[in-house]
């Protein structure tokens, strides 16, 4: 596949149809070389725009596509898989800028917004009209765009669903520039092939999602946390199937060892979760929401759970039930994955899902496995859903090194997820950086259907190449930083 350069006539064009937003050489923003997991490369873009319309985008495809530049769209770049980072160089094209929430349609709890509006604006906005936007990803600064893009998890799923429950519609910019609008706000469809599902989860490579139509529930009024602690991970994990085969319905349900709550106290400089009860250290914990309209609704079920979780092993159980406590107690949590980003040098991460009842299993695996290296290891879970977050992380070791243990690390914990039934990533996607497991995990038959969607929507490959089902060195490129 042979790219060309972005020439001097072409930026010139650039500019006539986004005045004034292209940018060039080192006024680009050096976060646009990056995404949160930099270990899968840097690259900066050749040109960087910030776009405004569906038409713009439009226009800028047409020009890319007529001439084989690589475009990138790039939403918060918040993402742990390189998804969004060119690579192959070209252009980047930058939805921040489209951030605005066009219409709600409450009666029929819909939604229309620009693919740019950040998470938080939209759960917040949302939240203000006695609606909820479920989906909940740990980033609350990434884009809406993104989050559809990669079909975004968060905690709140096990009760309602990952973020492509609540894609409805969209209008996409296909790679030659034409503008695709399809699906409508409606409760269901059974018409043709699901282009829409398809396109989220996508990650970028299919097209420019330019606006969504998204769908809202109405907003439970109230959600209290319920903090379990063990005396040892394995009774924790024990009881996460029982929880939900005893008709609990917990909004999200995490669980995690002592020492990453640790390292988050002392990042916050607060530390508000017991670390022993009578005298015996905590190892793990369980950390429950439970939402509900009213107190009366949720009491007896609190009741009801305390006695199963003492039941299951649990040292104790705490209801965080005022919003003082329930920050306390989320704000360590909040924080786990910026602590590991910022206490370590070198990191990668998986993001597996494993069946619930095989995630005590992982767990040891992957522990076991790790002692034959020289780096650290730090991970957390959604226990609900089995999706680990594991990190492999080091201060000291040289990054070839780093990268050539961690590889080893990885294949044997993929493996081992596979075997469990499980899947390669529960939430981040695959990225650039995954790309050479991919294969494995889904197989021959799926691998080449995935290409050939690819080229169906792509065929000149120009829309974010080297991602998901295209490796950068078999499209015959060396990207620069790799
Ligand atoms: C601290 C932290 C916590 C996180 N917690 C979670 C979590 O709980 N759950 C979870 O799922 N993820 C989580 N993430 C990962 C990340 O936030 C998500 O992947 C998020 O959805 C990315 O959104 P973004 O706007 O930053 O997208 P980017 O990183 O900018 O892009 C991600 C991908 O989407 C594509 N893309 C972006 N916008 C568009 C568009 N408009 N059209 C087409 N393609 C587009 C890009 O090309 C790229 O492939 C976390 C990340 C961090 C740093």
């Amino acid at each position: 596949m042979a790219y060309n350069q972005v020439t001097p006539e072409i930026i010139a064009q650039l500019e006539k149809i986004a005045p004034g937003r292209v940018i060039t050489g080192t006024d680009i923003n050096p976060d646009y070389g990056r995404d949160e997991m930099p270990i899968y490369g840097t690259r900066m873009p050749d040109v960087a725009i910030d776009v405004l319309t569906t038409e713009e985008v439009s226009e800028i495809m047409k020009l890319c596509y007529a001439n084989n530049i690589p475009v990138t769209t790039r939403g918060a770049g918040t993402g742990l898989v390189g998804g969004a980072v060119p690579m192959m160089g070209g252009v980047v094209i930058c939805t921040s800028k489209m951030n605005q929430i066009l219409s709600w349609n409450d009666e029929h709890f819909g939604v229309v917004i620009q693919p740019g509006v950040i998470l938080q604006d939209l759960q917040q906005a949302a939240l203000k009209r006695g609606l909820m936007y479920p989906p909940d990803p740990g980033n609350k600064l990434s884009t809406v765009g993104g989050n559809v893009s990669t079909n975004a998890g968060g905690m709140r799923a096990i009760k309602y669903g990952t973020t492509k429950t609540y894609v409805r519609g969209m209008t996409v910019v296909l790679p030659d520039g034409r503008i695709l609008k399809i699906g409508e706000n409606v409760e269901k469809t059974s018409m043709g092939y699901n282009i829409v599902q398809l396109i989220t989860g996508s990650e970028g490579t299919l097209g420019v999602i330019t606006e969504l139509v998204l769908k809202l529930i109405k907003a439970p009024k109230i959600a209290i946390s319920v903090l379990a602690p063990f005396e040892e991970l394995n009774t924790a994990l024990q009881a996460v199937p029982k929880v939900f085969q005893s008709s609990f319905r917990p909004t999200a349900l995490e669980f995690f060892e002592r020492d990453i709550l640790i390292m988050s106290e002392e990042y916050i400089g607060k530390a508000v979760w017991p670390r022993d009860i009578k005298g015996t250290p905590i190892q793990a914990y369980l950390l429950m929401i439970f939402d509900g309209e009213t107190m009366d609704e949720l009491d007896p079920i609190l009741e009801k759970l305390t006695d199963f979780m003492l039941e299951q092993g649990a040292m104790d159980v705490m209801i965080a039930d005022t919003p003082t406590k329930i920050k306390d107690i989320w704000d360590a949590r909040g924080v786990f994955l910026d602590v590991i980003f910022e206490s370590a040098r070198l990191y990668d991460e998986n993001d597996v899902v494993v069946p619930i009842n095989r995630i005590a299993e992982f767990v040891k695996f992957f522990w076991d496995e790790a002692k034959q290296y020289d780096f650290g290891v730090n991970y957390l879970g959604h226990a609900g859903d089995g999706n680990l977050h594991i990190f492999a992380v080091s201060n000291d070791m040289d990054e070839e090194e780093f990268k050539v243990q961690v590889a080893k690390w990885m294949t044997s914990m993929y493996q081992k997820a596979k075997e469990l039934k499980g899947e390669l990533t529960g939430e981040h996607g695959v990225g650039g950086g995954k790309v050479e497991y991919f294969q494995e995990y889904v197989g021959d038959i799926a691998y080449e259907l995935h290409r050939q969607i690819k080229l169906a929507f792509d065929p000149k490959n120009i829309l974010n190449p080297g991602k998901v089902c295209f490796s950068y060195e078999e499209l015959g490129l060396a990207p620069a930083n790799v």
